[in-house]
């Protein structure tokens, strides 16, 4: 007891001495609580844990569902709050078995300790934000009040809003107290009527079919065919109105949807984008039982055209990194597919060269995978949990490849290489040989710096990786560990099981040990233990060096 108390002073002054002024007032110390149960022992401890919170308001449940692919499972996923305040990151995924638990997965952070009234007011809070970022979000943007566990160690009360401007999109943690921008982080993208069926040729010359509507003689790309709204909005070029869109200041009418006088649509940019947002949902639909990113069929909107190629030797660096060579999803259903470059403009290293991004369906399934994990585990993007959110959006994309093409190495083929139908030579990650564009293929190899919110892009393919092994077998090419896996035939037991893992048993700030943990537990789940893919997935997250 002694020791403790001399150890717990020790904690309270070097956190004095590191966190500011002697007189600043002693801020309670960050302690986040991993949970991973899934023995008999784990679960009934974590059980009575989890219902304990959830009477007394500390866990609340966001959503309940029935589990599509396992008879009697259920999926329960809770958030944890502080007096009536969201606590970022912190969150437990329960599956239950026929009333049963059969596994917790989460976060919990202990030791708060914060009056949680704010201080700013939202009009105060968007103040701060337009004067960080020139850019002042508009009624569409609500930043949401939420306790921060700070990397400094302490729980602030902080605003957390995202804006997008022509530098950069951002997400920032404003103090609610003192206006003080705690966090500043750039986004997670950064890569560098009556129905009626279209048709035209996509960028690379495909002829493809278009579900659109008509109307009053013209047609648009308004897909009313399936169950969600899906619509693909042309912006000609206009950025200024795609930033006030995406800062909620304007909403897009039925008159900046891509159009076409005839059935045959001649952009084969609204070609690409419309047909293939399409396929991602069908993927999702016909391979999980998914309804649309949210599983409640939320519209999907497509923006294409953000800038004009042309306007490319005007453009600033960070204009041409978001909205040329680049495509991302924003929120609520919304993504932006990049220019691509004129023909004979390439970037360094590799001097590649860049299409429309609308050509790479795996690059359509990736960012709208984003859009899915936003919904689902929330994986937070910066560090092992933003790797993970990318890894994800890497496996979907590349699943969706091999869902609708041929395997092949040539344009419109399924491979493991993530974006090669537009970013050529070499596309921009390997899953296969993630070494071979400069990215790790072990944890050991894993990039420790703060670039990249920690990494998120490079570190991604340790866990892609993974599931490239576990369904197609090899070496490691670190370890030397070889792999079972479970064969190409097979890949969809390989889907299904990350799929699981990562929207249904993953929490929002996860470790790769926490998603080895997750997709061993989902292999179980679907085959049984012992089984065929809970080998593969073992073994595959082993030879990555995570344990
Ligand atoms: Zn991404």
């Amino acid at each position: 007891m002694r020791v403790l108390r001399v150890l717990f002073s020790a904690a309270i002054l070097a956190s004095i001495v590191s966190g500011g002024p002697a007189w600043h007032p002693l801020r309670a110390q960050v302690k986040a609580t991993r949970v991973a149960a899934t023995t008999f022992a784990e679960l009934r401890a974590w059980d009575s844990t989890v219902d304990r919170m959830k009477r007394d308001d500390s866990l609340r449940v966001r959503r309940t569902i029935d589990d599509p692919l396992v008879p009697g499972r259920m999926h329960e996923r809770l958030e944890q709050f502080y007096d009536g305040v969201r606590v970022f990151g912190g969150d437990v995924a329960r599956q239950t078995d026929r009333g049963l638990t059969a596994s917790i997965f989460g976060t919990i952070y202990e030791g708060i300790d914060l009056d949680v009234q704010p201080v700013l007011s939202i009009d105060d809070v968007k103040a701060v934000v337009e004067r960080q970022s020139g850019v002042a979000p508009g009624p569409g943007r609500v930043p949401e009040l939420v306790i921060l566990p700070d990397d400094d160690g302490t729980y602030r009360l902080t605003y957390r809003v995202t804006v997008f401007t022509l530098e950069k999109d951002a997400e920032y943690f404003i103090d609610a107290k003192s206006g003080a921008v705690v966090r500043e982080q750039r986004g997670a993208e950064r890569q560098a009527a009556a129905s009626a069926i279209g048709h035209g040729l996509g960028v690379l010359g495909d002829d493809k079919k278009v579900s659109v509507s008509s109307q009053s003689g013209t047609f648009v790309a308004s897909d009313t065919l399936r169950p969600p709204s899906l619509r693909t909005f042309d912006a000609r070029g206009d950025l200024t109105k795609v930033l006030n869109f995406l800062n909620g200041r304007t909403v897009l009418v039925t008159s900046d949807l891509a159009t076409s006088a005839s059935t045959t649509w001649s952009d084969p940019v609204a070609v690409d984008a419309h047909a293939q947002v399409g396929w991602v949902y069908d993927y999702y639909f016909k391979r999980h039982g998914r309804r649309g990113l949210d599983n409640n069929n939320i519209p999907i909107t497509s923006i294409i055209h953000p800038v004009r190629r042309n306007d490319l030797s005007t453009s600033s660096n960070d204009v041409i990194g978001l909205f040329f060579v680049n495509a991302f999803y924003c929120c609520d259903g919304v993504m932006v597919f990049g220019e691509g470059l004129p023909p004979g403009f390439v970037t360094q290293p590799g001097r590649q060269s860049w299409n429309f991004l609308a050509a790479a369906l795996d690059v359509i399934g990736h960012e709208l995978t984003h859009g899915v994990t936003a919904f689902t585990s929330g994986l937070i993007s910066r560090n092992e949990s933003g790797a993970l959110n990318e890894a994800f959006s890497d496996i979907m994309g590349t699943s969706i490849e091999f869902f609708y093409q041929p395997v092949g190495a040539n344009v419109m083929q399924a491979d493991y290489v993530i974006g090669e139908d537009a970013v050529t030579p070499g596309g921009i990650r390997n899953m296969a040989n993630p070494g071979a564009l400069g990215d790790p293929d072990h944890f050991s190899r894993r990039f420790t710096g703060t670039a990249d919110n920690g990494g998120v892009h490079t570190n991604s393919t340790i866990a892609s990786h993974a599931f490239y092994l576990a369904i197609e077998s090899g070496t490691n090419r670190t370890s030397g560990l070889s792999v079972q896996g479970v064969g190409a035939a097979n890949r969809e037991q390989m889907e299904k099981v990350f799929y699981r893992g990562f929207t249904q048993l993953m929490p929002a700030n996860a470790t790769f040990a926490v998603a080895r943990a997750v997709t061993i537990q989902a292999a179980r789940d679907l085959y049984g233990a012992g089984s065929a893919p809970e080998r593969a997935v073992t073994q595959a997250w082993t030879a990555v060096g995570v344990n």
